[in-house]
Formats: C-alpha cells, structure tokens, sequence
C-alpha cells in the first residue's frame, strides 16, 4: 500500500502538475514590485501573490511615515512629547534599525527623516539649502534619541521635532516578509522584487538558479552581469533615480546624517545577503560611507558581499564576489 502511493505521488509530481512561474507587477509602497512565484496553475499563482500583496500593504500601514494613520506618524507626531505603543513587529523593526545604526557609526539613521524639510526630490527644490539650514536639519537627527522600552513596548523620540522614516530598509523589510509567508504557505520558489530590492528562495521549474541581473548605473538597459542567487537577496541603491541637479552638481536622495550632506563618490551599491532588510540599509549605508571605507566594512561582514561602482565608473567588488567575466561598458 505504501508503495504504491510512493509510486503515485511520483506520478503525479512527473506528469501531473506541472510547475512554471507566474509574474505579476504593481506599484505598492510607492515603488514597482514584481511578483514571480512556482505554482502549478495560473490560478493558484495568482492567489499566492495576491496574499502577497496583502502582506505588503499590511507592511505600509504600519510603517509608511506619509500614512498619517500609521504607527510610525503615530510616533513621530509624538516626538518629544511622549512614548507611542506600537506592534512589536514595529518595534523589533526598530530595534534591528538601530543595531544598524551603531554598526555603521551613525551613517545608516532611521532619524534622518527631518531633513526631508530641507532636500526634497519631488521637484520643488529651486537651489541647494543654505549652510545655515543644512546645519540645523541635522540638529534633530540622531538615533540615540530613539528610545525603546522593550517592556512596555513604546518608542519614543526624544527631541521635538525629530522624525523616523523607513525609506532605506522598508522594501527590503516587505520583499523578506513577503517572501517568509509564501514559504509558510508552500510556495517552493519566488522572487520579490521591490524596485531593484529583491529577495529570493528555492529554484526555478527547470532546476536551476534564480539569475538576477546586474545593470549599468551609467545605462539602465544594459546588463553588465547576470548571478545565480540561491535564497538570497540581493539589492541595489543608485543614485540615478532620485537626485536634484544645481550647477551640474548631483545631490543624491542618500544623506550622510550627520553632516546634512548628501553623500558622493558612488553611483551604485549592490549587496548580497540573506535578507533583503539587511541588504537594503547596508547598501545605504556605504553610500555614506564612501567607497574605502564601505568596502572595508562589508570585507568585516561574515556572509555579506558588495560590488560598489564609484563615480569614475570603477568596478570595486568585495573579497569574496568573482566577476571576471565582468565588462562594464
Ligand atoms: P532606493 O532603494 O530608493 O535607492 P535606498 O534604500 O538607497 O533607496 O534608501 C534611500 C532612502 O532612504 C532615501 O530616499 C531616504 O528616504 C532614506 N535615507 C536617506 N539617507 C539615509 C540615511 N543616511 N539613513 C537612513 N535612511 C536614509
Ligand atoms: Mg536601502
């Protein structure tokens, strides 16, 4: 008896239900995300991704800082008044913002969000901020103004004023929650990719790894390397796509907390980790770092590899990453 249903189940995974991998793109979180999933039908393709969404969009009610109902808004309308409760999924989230924090010296902060007042890439800006502003804005940046009360479960923010945003871990965070629920739920093999932070597990339906591309900075079209990602993430922050330009001078959306600054000398930084949360806020973080000292740091990282392309368009790669076969034209 139980041969034979060993012998059906081989059947049945040889010429039943075939696997192949549906897509799906929408904007959530502000951003572009791509869905592909392994699933035996078009149906139940679009049912994983679907519960995917919902994921996400849990995710940013909870932690978007332009929802003026979520916990975060919540917190920082709070700031210098009073310690907010919040999930703990919030407040670990948190937590793990700031072991980042004092990881990088300062360069990564969840408190830069104040100076948002002062550099704004939605067009408005006419000139670069005074010397006076830029100074001020940092005034209220500073992580170890975030107070966590892990008993009582609150955050608070020390200074009044003083603001937190998820713009630099936020999609990594949501592509690694999504990704954790579809495996709860069976999903032998995905990839969610929110703009260019991705995360990925299992194989594809022919057996082999997910490949994932590696572009150009200097031109979005062309590839420069394709990589096999084995549940892994992998992430890329640029400085191409959210920028404001005086003089022929590029100000990036990246901004080194504690100058005010926003930071120069690289054009992309692409990490590959486990998580797609920890990707996203080191490739941030070495943005501010600068390229030395970045690359030092990650070479310091146990399972944590970076290629770094600077301003001169010079590939600089990380100890244990091989690109040999790498042009970048
Ligand atoms: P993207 O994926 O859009 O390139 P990043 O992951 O590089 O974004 O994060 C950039 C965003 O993070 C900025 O738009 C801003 O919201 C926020 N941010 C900017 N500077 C810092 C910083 N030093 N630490 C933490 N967050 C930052
Ligand atoms: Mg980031």
């Amino acid at each position: 008896m139980k041969n034979r249903l060993v012998i059906l189940a081989l059947l049945v995974s040889v010429f039943g239900y075939s696997q192949e991998t549906y897509n799906k793109t929408l904007k959530l979180m502000g951003s572009r995300f791509d869905f592909s999933v392994v699933a035996s039908s078009q149906k139940q393709g679009d049912s994983f991704i679907n519960s995917a969404i919902t994921e996400i969009s849990r995710i940013e009610n909870l932690i978007s800082s332009w929802d003026p109902n979520s916990q975060t808004s919540l917190i920082n309308r709070n700031a210098g008044i009073k310690p907010v409760k919040v999930d703990k999924a919030l407040f670990n989230l948190i937590e793990r913002a700031l072991k980042i924090s004092k990881l990088t010296k300062g360069a990564f902060d969840i408190s830069y969000a104040s100076m948002d007042k002062i550099w704004k890439f939605d067009g408005t800006m006419t000139d670069i901020p005074s010397k006076e502003a830029i100074k001020n804005s940092v005034k209220k940046v500073g992580y170890q103004n975030i107070i966590l009360d892990e008993q009582n479960q609150t955050v608070y923010l020390k200074l009044e004023g003083m603001k937190i945003g998820f713009g630099a871990i936020g999609k990594g965070y949501a592509a690694d929650k999504a990704k954790a629920l579809l495996m709860k739920k069976g999903v032998s093999a995905g990839i969610i990719n929110a703009s260019g932070d991705l995360n990925t597990w299992g194989k594809q339906p022919n057996g082999k790894d997910w490949m994932v591309a590696i572009v150009n900075p200097l031109n979005k079209n062309k590839v420069f390397s394709w990589l096999p990602v084995y549940n892994s993430a992998v992430v890329t922050s640029g400085n191409y796509e959210k920028y404001v330009k005086f003089n022929d001078v590029l100000y990036t959306h990246i901004i080194d907390p504690r100058t005010g600054y926003p930071a120069t000398g690289i054009l992309s930084v692409t990490i590959f980790t486990k998580t797609a949360e920890l990707a996203d806020a080191l490739a941030t973080s070495i943005f501010v770092m600068g390229k030395d000292t970045g690359l030092d740091f990650i070479n310091q990282l146990n399972g944590v590899e970076c290629i770094i392309i600077d301003n001169d368009n010079v590939i600089i790669t990380s100890n244990n990453i091989e690109l040999n076969t790498l042009k970048n034209d």
